[in-house]
């Protein structure tokens, strides 16, 4: 199918659904109603889990507080529901914000965890309030008005709701492809690969649940004054865990997976409710156990949901078209010669082990410095106490004068320290671009409104150019909207190397980067650093490959048993015997 078939189907979708109360029975568009309101549920769900990795089975009770609390501000309090729809939103944006503070930090399973315990507590919580009624609820809840105009009729709100489903729709699909989205993406598979990008992993996790249980909230608004009654029965955990399906069923990985789950399970409960009492007169029960099986077979065969089968058949994704726009601002590199990173009496243990002890050196700005040792010496682990990803036991670390030792991967990244990793970290779902552009991210600025307003626009078409530049500038630009994950490791390891100069560092530290390169591709990458150094960029760089390293840079430091045995220039290096004994005497 044709871009021009997928507008054109898009367009025919929308005036269905428009013209849907012409042509369909009142109790349809009451499905389509519900179908709406989980959607939006759901789409805080494929967000939070799809795109961002964490679990949440609490958000039924997000639906429930928001959906209670207009309630009550309505009825009790007689105010309108659109001052309930403000009360609504900001009481459950809050309690997300305080729950997520509490659990995020922990990360791993703390978060379902916590959500489980929320959503079990909430639920009684409802039950039990005589300002709430108990497990009567709230009855007389007003409908909406818009102006003079009621939405009490179901064909009527039918229109507020998916007309609000389709905003939300929108403005997380641009959130997605921006600057904080990228973040928001880069979240599944490990944390140390973010933070080494100066991104606040804590910060991104904390928003996002706050963002799902917003769209939680709206959804429990639009719920209470479509029923006009709230009892605790729809917002308990069994219905969180049916959110959480829904977005698993349509398919997680894709923001339109939202609607299909909702759809699809809306219309198999309202069909099994149909067909099961003929069955038996347990049909409930039934229901849940036929949910049961469903919900394993899919999570056994079909993980991605539906959406990935869906997408066969509709057009490929444009992709908006790289323009080469002004380059990003880039920093002051520090003169040449002057000191740059000083490192002193480095230690670290693991366990009984000393993976490096007392190690000291000092790199100049411009220089290529090379470390160099056996497999084991601790070489890895030194770059990763320059950079923060590991805490030092004991020394300092200095750069740019700043003492860092106790920085955090972050502030270290701010500072303008950029790092690849021996063991490739990329997101290998996400296109090379996009791998880049997290490079980005420090030296953007736009925030998660802009992102999901467009309102980035501008930057965002210097940063994808400034990232092409670099994908350039490595060698890989031939396809840029490839998958990261689809590339040799050889290159994947070159990519890492286009993130981290997208960063505009004023110091580079590469772990391996020739590992798995060709002899051209190594040429190209020994005169790619050459060029750094004549643009002012400090190198860093482990390598194993004696020629390499000898013909490149202009210092070297030798590791041996976590200690530092001989720092000096090539010739000298190589002519030392305690060198030639303890590393090079196999090698050269
Ligand atoms: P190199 O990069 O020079 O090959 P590393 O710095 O990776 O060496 O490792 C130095 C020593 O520390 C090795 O013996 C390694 O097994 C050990 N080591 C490295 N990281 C860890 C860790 N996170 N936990 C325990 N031991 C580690
Ligand atoms: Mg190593």
């Amino acid at each position: 199918m044709t871009r021009r078939a997928g507008i054109l189907l898009a367009i025919a979708v929308v005036v269905l659904l428009a013209a849907a109360p012409l042509y369909v029975a009142s109790f349809t568009i009451t499905l389509l109603n519900y179908i709406g309101i989980y959607a939006l549920v759901a789409l805080g769900v494929v967000l939070l889990t799809g795109f961002g990795g964490l679990t949440s089975f609490g958000q039924a009770a997000f639906v429930g507080i928001a959906a209670y609390a207009t309630a009550w501000l309505t009825t009790v309090e007689g105010a309108s529901p659109w001052l309930g729809l403000v009360f609504a939103l900001a009481l459950t944006v809050l309690v997300a914000a305080l729950l997520g503070a509490v659990t995020l930090r922990l990360g791993g399973h703390f978060l379902p965890l916590g959500t489980i315990a929320w959503g079990l507590s909430i639920f009684f919580l409802f039950g039990n309030l005589d300002a709430l009624g108990r497990h009567n609820g709230i009855s007389g809840v007003p409908p909406i008005f818009i102006g003079s105009i009621s939405l009490e009729p179901t064909t009527a709100i039918y229109y507020l709701i998916w007309g609000v489903l389709a905003v939300a729709t929108f403005v997380i699909a641009n959130l997605l492809e921006s600057r904080e989205g990228r973040a928001i993406r880069s979240l599944r598979g490990g944390v140390v690969m973010v933070e080494s990008l100066g991104i606040s992993v804590f910060r991104i996790r904390l928003i996002t649940f706050m963002i799902a249980a917003l769209l939680a909230g709206l959804s429990g608004w639009l719920y209470a004054h479509m029923s006009r009654y709230v009892s605790p029965a729809p917002f308990d955990l069994r219905m969180g865990i049916q959110y959480l399906f829904m977005a698993i069923l349509g398919g997680s990985g894709h923001i339109l997976g939202a609607v299909v789950g909702a759809a699809l399970i809306t219309l198999l409960q309202n069909a099994l409710q149909d067909v099961l009492p003929h069955f038996s007169r347990n049909g409930e029960q039934l229901e849940v156990i036929v949910f049961a099986i469903i919900y394993v077979l899919a999570l056994q065969f079909a993980r991605g949901g539906v959406m990935p089968f869906a997408l066969r058949f509709l057009p490929n994704r444009a992709w908006s078209t790289i323009t080469s726009a002004a380059p990003l601002p880039r920093r002051t590199m520090p003169a040449s010669g002057t000191p740059l990173l000083t490192v002193e009496r480095l230690f670290k243990r693991f366990g009984g082990l000393e993976a490096v002890n007392q190690v000291g050196f000092a790199v100049n700005a411009g220089e290529i410095v090379g470390l160099i040792g056996p497999n084991g010496a601790g070489k890895s682990t030194v770059f990763n106490l320059i950079t923060g990803a590991l805490p030092s036991d004991d020394g300092k670390i200095i750069f740019l004068g700043q003492d860092i030792t106790r920085a955090g991967q972050r502030r270290i990244a701010e500072a303008g320290i950029a790092r690849t990793f021996q063991h490739v970290k990329l997101r290998p779902g996400l296109s090379l671009i996009d791998n880049v552009l997290l490079g980005t991210y420090l030296r953007t600025r736009s925030g998660f409104i802009s992102g999901a307003l467009r309102l980035d626009r501008a930057e965002e078409t210097r940063a994808r150019s400034e990232a092409q530049r670099q994908l350039k500038r490595v060698g890989i630009d031939a396809n840029p909207h490839d998958l990261a994950g689809n590339l040799p490791l050889g290159r994947q390891r070159i990519l890492e190397v286009a993130r981290a100069l997208a960063a505009d560092p004023a110091l580079i530290i590469l772990d391996e980067p020739a590992a798995g390169l060709s002899r051209p591709e190594k040429a190209a990458l020994a005169e790619l650093m050459r060029g750094l150094r004549q643009e002012g960029v400090t190198v860093l760089l482990v390598e194993h490959d004696v020629e390499f390293v000898m013909g490149l840079v202009d210092r070297i430091v030798v590791m041996d048993f976590g200690a530092k045995l001989v720092e000096g220039t090539p010739a000298a290096v190589r002519a030392d015997p305690r060198v030639q004994e303890a590393y090079l005497g196999s090698v050269a």
